[in-house]
């Protein structure tokens, strides 16, 4: 059994940057405005991420890491839209049978923080001998979780990481987009033991000033607000585009949907066609997307992961989005 959910979690989790996105995503849903990473040899060797969230009760520790344990159930309509929030408590779980996680965590009400060590889904001793049940220590409101030795018993997924560097690149990449998304939260993101935080960022007032903190002004200058919904189709969209050339290797597309960061080929592929006109040649440009999509729309089955995304009526939603991209650009003066 401990075979099979190491492969199952192994499917889920490929990179460190995806457990890193699971635990983020939780801090969120926590309702933290404050949410720091530390992170070592790529993320290999060390992720730790520090929320100011709701915390989790004590109680709720023992089955923390079983798989589909959940505490958002009820925080969704029915259960067909469950499964557009990504799979439903298994990160956790998942990341349990690859690391070794830790979880310090106190709650408002409680008097103290409580610290568990988990192993295969389970509570587990942190020493020999010593008892596997949470520990009070002292503690802020908040939650911290520290996974280490990432793929310690997958050494062929170990294997495949050459350069902590590039995965470090894709942590400092997706810490980058959830800051866009969350202006109203606090970011940092800073190697283990290193002299300089590579992102450090406070509440921002707006998206704009988000965006002008992470990519610089002259990204946040040119922005244009994008806004385009159909009830036909069941979908909103807010976002920010801008045809400033941001950088001359990619394009950057900042997407989210239903609050998640996916990937999308299709709207990737429009979106440039659609950009060329508007840009020289070989420029690329900065656009970022937030669509809201009715949950039982969006496609969840092509990948456990959830990262390249499909939904019902793409090509028509795609279409609407592209008209409003021109027409945003055709606003700003080249
Ligand atoms: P899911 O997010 O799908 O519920 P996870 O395995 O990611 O599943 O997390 C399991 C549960 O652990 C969550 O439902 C939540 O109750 C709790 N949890 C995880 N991380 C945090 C956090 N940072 N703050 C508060 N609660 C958390
Ligand atoms: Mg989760």
């Amino acid at each position: 059994q401990d075979v099979v959910n190491k492969i199952a979690a192994g499917e889920i989790i490929v990179a460190p940057v995806h457990a890193l996105k699971e635990l983020m995503e939780n801090a969120v849903d926590a309702g933290s405005t404050a949410l720091e990473v530390v992170v070592k040899d790529g993320g290999l060797k060390l992720l730790q991420i520090t929320d100011n969230g709701h915390g989790i009760d004590k109680e709720d520790l023992p089955i923390l890491c079983e798989r589909f344990t959940t505490s958002k159930l009820k925080a969704f309509e029915d259960l067909s839209s469950i499964g557009t929030y990504g799979f439903r408590g298994e990160a956790l779980a998942s990341i349990s049978h690859i690391a070794h996680l830790c979880v310090t965590t106190r709650t408002k009400e409680s008097s103290c923080a409580w610290r568990a060590q988990f192993a295969d889904g389970k509570l587990s001793n942190p020493k020999p001998g010593q008892s596997a049940d949470p520990k009070p220590i002292a503690g802020r409101p908040g939650t911290q979780i520290t996974v280490e030795d990432l793929f310690y018993n997958v050494p062929s997924r170990r294997r495949a990481f050459r350069s902590s560097s590039e995965e470090y690149a894709k942590i400092l990449d997706l810490v980058g987009r959830y800051a866009v998304h969350c202006a109203g939260v606090s970011f940092s993101c800073k190697k283990h033991g290193g002299s300089t935080t590579d992102i450090s960022v406070p509440v921002a007032a707006s998206t704009v000033d988000r965006i002008r903190q992470i990519h610089g002004s002259t990204v946040a200058n040119e922005l244009v607000s994008l806004k385009a919904e159909n009830d036909r189709w069941g979908f909103k969209c807010e976002g920010w585009v801008s045809n400033a050339n941001y950088s001359a290797k990619r394009t950057a597309l900042l997407l989210f949907i239903n609050h998640r960061s996916v990937e999308s080929q299709t709207i990737k592929k429009s979106v440039e066609q659609t950009y060329t006109t508007f840009l020289p040649k070989g420029g690329h440009p900065f656009i970022y997307l937030s669509l809201d999509i009715e949950p039982q729309r969006v496609d969840v089955n092509v990948h456990p992961t959830k990262r390249e995304v499909h939904f019902l009526n793409e090509d028509e939603i795609i279409a609407i989005i592209c008209d409003e991209i021109r027409t945003c650009l055709s606003k700003v003066d080249t």
